[in-house]
């Protein structure tokens, strides 16, 4: 029987959740089901979870407990974080004036261009190299004395370049200006320690780190002024009331166990079948491209274009192959606009409409790469081919 491959490389769209995280949910379905607000039995079992995850979360981010804010995903975690600062500062009469890049996630660029176009703020966006870097002494040089709030992703989800986010949290920090990054693509691969990187607010979404879509976290630095977008019964120290999920919490915390516990062997295995991949291609397929830094990049991500494609053919080819991909990032992905990180980067309009991103994961084997090099070269070939005529 003719066996089709089913290879998986879209886990920056999203991750499968781990059997570990499954089954540190489970009990929190339909034995301890209480409301953790509760008094009794029930309700102090579902606090203790809650409590015992804020725990969990804390120790890996080096902070408190009381720092930790659990939401319903990133992008939540995301607008929170942007606007609650931007209001409390201009409630305070600090100034209305923003800084952040133009590779950042719309969960990010979107909530500032609203505030910017709907509600008397202003922003400054600094540029990013051809690999999708910031310089940090660009956002030194953008800062006014109303600028209120820097918000700098950490690990980019299309091309999966990753900042000097503590340099550039150092000189926020001597400024005194809150620094938010989006850690959401970062968070199962780098670092997340806070106070190395000098960082005020921090997001975190489950489903990009094996845990399930719908639930996400913010660090808050103590003292940060936040002004609540959501009003009600005063959960999460009134930053994000509702009643708390509590099995996905619990899940969230153990797939953050499970990466802070494997990082360091898991991404020696991806970085290195992440270059073979690079290589790969850069080697068999002609007018190819890397996108994004050769070095400083996640160690699961491999982007490129390919000149004279369109993404979508591409993708449709892979897909009938049994390979599953993405173009840009997924939100974007039918629009026939290029991404604006490649448009940033300085990749012209026409080859922008070719990006392939590519992302492993920790299902991802050697055979997956190697099947993947030798069904690209043909597809690539086909597509230009069929785009050409
Ligand atoms: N930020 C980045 C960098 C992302 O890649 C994503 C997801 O694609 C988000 C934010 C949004 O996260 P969520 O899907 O949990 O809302």
């Amino acid at each position: 029987m003719h066996h089709k491959p089913s290879i998986y490389l879209d886990h920056a769209a999203s991750t499968p959740v781990d059997p570990q995280v499954v089954e540190a949910m489970l009990p929190y379905f339909s034995d301890i089901y209480g409301n953790a607000s509760g008094l009794h039995q029930q309700a102090r079992a579902s606090a203790r979870a809650l409590e015992n995850a804020r725990q969990t979360v804390a120790d890996i981010l080096g902070c408190s407990p009381r720092e930790i804010v659990f939401t319903a995903c990133g992008t939540e975690s995301d607008n929170i974080a942007i606007r609650g600062v931007a209001w409390a500062q201009k409630l305070a009469g600090k100034g209305n004036h923003l800084i952040t890049t133009p590779i950042e996630h719309h969960a990010v660029g979107h909530t500032i261009d609203q505030l910017c176009d709907k509600f008397g703020f202003a922003q400054t966006i600094v540029p990013v190299d051809e690999y999708g870097l910031v310089n940090p002494a660009d956002v030194a040089a953008a800062i006014r004395p109303d600028t209120v709030l820097i918000s700098i992703i950490y690990a980019n989800n299309e091309v999966g370049t990753v900042q000097p986010l503590a340099e550039i949290g150092a000189l926020a920090r001597e400024r005194g200006i809150p620094l938010h990054t989006d850690a959401v693509q970062a968070a199962g691969y780098e670092l997340v320690e806070v106070e190395r990187l000098n960082v005020d607010l921090l997001a975190i979404s489950g489903h990009k780190i094996y845990a399930p879509k719908g639930v996400g976290l913010l660090y808050v630095r103590q003292g940060t002024p936040l002004l609540p977008s959501f009003t009600g019964g005063g959960h999460e120290h009134n930053r994000r009331p509702g009643t708390e999920n509590v099995p996905y919490i619990a899940g969230l915390a153990k797939a953050m166990e499970l990466v802070q516990a494997n990082r360091e062997v898991e991404n020696k295995r991806l970085t290195a079948l992440r270059d073979r991949l690079i290589e790969g291609v850069l080697q068999t397929i002609p007018d190819s491209h890397l996108t994004g830094h050769p070095t400083q990049r996640l160690p699961n991500n491999a982007s490129f274009v390919f000149a004279g494609c369109e993404a979508d053919a591409i993708l449709m080819h892979l897909d009938l192959a049994g390979i599953q991909a993405a173009s840009g990032s997924a939100c974007t992905t039918g629009m026939p606009e290029p991404s604006h990180v490649l448009t940033a980067m300085g990749i012209p309009h026409r080859l922008a409409l070719s990006a392939l991103r590519l992302t492993l994961g920790r299902q991802t084997t050697t055979e997956d790469i190697d099947t993947m090099l030798e069904v690209l070269p043909g597809i690539i070939q086909k597509v230009r081919q069929t785009t050409n005529t």
